[in-house]
């Protein structure tokens, strides 16, 4: 039985005007204290809304993230968020390496690297994503992309407060499947084995999360298997009930 308290995050991505701080709220309010004995919940919501929703929860019940940040604290780099501008809102984590960013960007593992490493630097936890693309798990090489994004993406001042590993195959994001519990044992272990013998006993306190397509139904028996510290979810997030459904998984 892992000792690792669980986290529930949620990636609310390009969705949600000010509006949907009501559903923010809603999370809030049904974090139950029987709950948050239990698991842990962090919202990222779009930076736009990030100093909103610090004020619209009550203090350090559910964390507040950012989606990504820059890798550079400030400076002429038009549109861009530093993650020092992030826990200015008061935001606590934020996402970094996300498939989206990695694809829509043209992120490497060594950018991903560099905005973890500001990201510790500005006090917050960086959540830091890998996962193979379908492409890459047909031919067989799932364990050997994730291990060498785990390797490339962390930094090598990864500590368990500071740092969240989330494993996200591409092809489960938003599309509804999932891949078998064996297949996520598999990957989640080789991780852990990653993360333990580059740092000993930190190694092994660092959560790695699955997040795929997770909602309500499946989070019982996704979040059952080994090594499995809790979830990043996409889509479900958006909802309250879905949100604390999948939080629900841990009662
Ligand atoms: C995500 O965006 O990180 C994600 C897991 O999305 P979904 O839960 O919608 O698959």
């Amino acid at each position: 039985m892992s000792t690792i308290k669980p986290l529930v995050a949620g990636n609310w991505k390009m969705n949600g005007l000010r509006a949907a701080l009501a559903e923010l709220k809603a999370i809030d309010e049904g974090f139950t204290d029987a709950m948050r004995d239990k698991v842990d919940l962090a919202v990222c919501p779009p930076a736009t809304l990030l100093s909103d929703a610090v004020a619209s929860t009550q203090a350090g019940r559910i964390r507040i993230g950012g989606q990504d940040c820059h890798t550079h604290e400030k400076g002429a780099h038009t549109g861009d968020v530093s993650a020092w501008m992030i826990r200015d809102c008061g935001a606590d984590c934020v996402i970094v390496g996300h498939s989206e960013r990695r694809a829509d960007h043209g992120e490497s593992s060594e950018t991903v690297h560099a905005k973890a490493v500001a990201a510790r630097a500005a006090g917050l936890t960086a959540i830091i994503c890998v996962g193979e693309s379908e492409a890459e798990r047909d031919a067989g090489h799932t364990l050997a992309v994730v291990g060498d994004q785990v390797a490339a993406s962390v930094p090598d001042a990864a500590d368990p407060s500071g740092t969240i590993i989330a494993y996200e195959p591409v092809w489960a994001i938003g599309t509804g499947r999932t891949p078998t519990t064996d297949d996520v044992a598999e990957v989640h272990a080789m991780i852990r084995q990653r993360l333990e013998s580059r740092f000993g006993a930190d190694g092994s306190a660092i959560r790695i999360l699955y997040g795929g397509s997770v909602k309500p139904a499946n989070a019982a028996e996704l979040m059952g298997v080994a090594h499995v510290n809790g979830a990043l979810v996409g889509g479900a997030s958006l909802k309250a009930t879905d949100f604390l459904g999948i939080a629900s998984a841990y009662l």
